[in-house]
């Protein structure tokens, strides 16, 4: 991991609008490989699909994916900002506490983005910060970044809010966003890549799909959670078709061999 230290440390000392730049880059950096890897799953399991066709692609999808990615830099800026007055700690530790961080996290911000998701869809709030991702019921992998800024500015504040009260590992930080991507990501293929025994995984089976999300863009009123079902299973918002569509997700590919 030592590599990956040497990288980050130069940000404590160079100039903030250089530190931006670097921000900049490894925001895009995530992206790109995210929308081919998504395309992939999207070519890979067409015939598994959970929602229909999205429409053509717009300048509005391509301006507000922009839109995100400088969000998402000045949202990481602040953050080596927060850092290098060391209201982040982000220790290099490694083993461990390694993983330990990273399920606290995700489990953390499933919660508080399931919080947030959900009074995003209250009725005063939902023109203003979230309407504008529910415009498209069909999504594509592009869909994950296609978000009001207010919206992302929200998910980023809850970030540096946790990461400002629990000191995570900065290894234990990444494994998270990792898997923040690649969860935000499933969700938005508009195909059900898991085989139909998922759901017969103890424990695992709680864990998001892409189905589950893709319900949600159907569905205004089910499945706010995103990286599991704990949360709309708790609190009775979870879709009463959410095995059925599974199911029938994995049934189309049998059916056509
Ligand atoms: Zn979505
Ligand atoms: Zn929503």
């Amino acid at each position: 991991m030592q590599w990956l230290f040497d990288l980050i440390d130069p940000l404590r000392t160079m100039g903030l609008g250089w530190v931006f730049l670097w921000v900049l880059v490894e925001n895009t950096l995530i992206f790109i490989p995210a929308i081919v890897g998504g395309e992939a799953l999207v070519r890979v399991f067409k015939q598994k699909a959970v929602s229909d066709a999205p429409d053509p692609l717009t300048r509005m999808e391509i301006g507000l994916s922009v839109c995100t990615i400088v969000i998402n830099s000045l949202v990481t800026w602040v953050g080596v900002i927060l850092w290098r007055a060391d209201l982040i700690q982000a220790p290099y530790d490694t083993g461990l506490r390694v993983l330990l961080d990273a399920v606290v996290l995700f489990l953390a911000m499933d919660f508080l983005m399931y919080v947030f998701h959900r009074v995003a869809h209250h009725p005063l709030l939902y023109p203003i910060i979230h309407s504008t991702h529910h415009r498209y019921e069909n999504p594509r992998p592009l869909t994950l970044f296609v978000l009001n800024p207010f919206e992302s500015a929200g998910f980023g504040a809850l970030w540096l809010v946790l990461v400002t009260i629990y000191p995570a590992t900065l290894v234990g930080m990444m494994i998270y966003l990792t898997l923040n991507v690649v969860f935000g990501l499933v969700g938005h293929i508009g195909v059900e890549p898991l085989p139909r025994r998922y759901l017969d995984i103890p424990l695992i089976r709680y864990i998001s799909t892409s189905t589950f999300h893709a319900e949600h863009h159907g569905d205004k009123d089910h499945n706010f959670g995103f990286y599991t079902l704990i949360w709309d299973r708790l609190f009775g918002t979870i879709s009463p078709d959410y095995e059925r569509d599974f199911v029938q997700a994995n049934s189309v590919r049998a059916t056509n061999g």
